[in-house]
């Protein structure tokens, strides 16, 4: 499955990134066009969770970026909700730039401090 080698590569950002500390959330951005569905990336994420002990209870938040497009024809503006297909919806040129959509990123996370001692960074 797409999205469970998706999440096994999160799990192993989170984990380095976390140096050793438990990790309680990973917010994850993920566009449009990666075709990516929210909910089977959470359940996947419970599926390597259970697999990795430093991600155990985490939770996976995903927002979805939405893909918009830029014509270069006619200037218009589209936002893709159904299939990416990559055409301006105003002329039906496939001459855009894609100005939202391909994400696909960690963007934030929290660790237990476990230290008991609170420092930024
Ligand atoms: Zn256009």
């Amino acid at each position: 499955m797409h999205e469970l080698s998706l999440c096994r590569s999160i799990a192993g950002i989170a984990t380095r990134a976390a140096g050793g500390r438990r990790v309680e959330r990973v917010q994850l951005d993920v566009g449009h066009l990666r075709q990516v569905v929210p909910e089977t990336l959470v359940y996947c994420w419970g599926v390597v969770c259970e697999q990795t002990p430093q991600l155990a209870g985490s939770r996976l938040d995903v927002t979805s970026i939405p893909a918009v497009l830029d014509c270069r024809r006619c200037g218009a503006e589209t936002t893709l909700t159904g299939l990416p297909i990559i055409v301006c919806s105003a002329c039906g040129t496939n001459d855009v730039a894609v100005r939202s959509g391909e994400e696909f990123l960690v963007r934030s996370m929290d660790v237990a401090t476990t230290e008991g001692y609170d420092r930024d960074g």
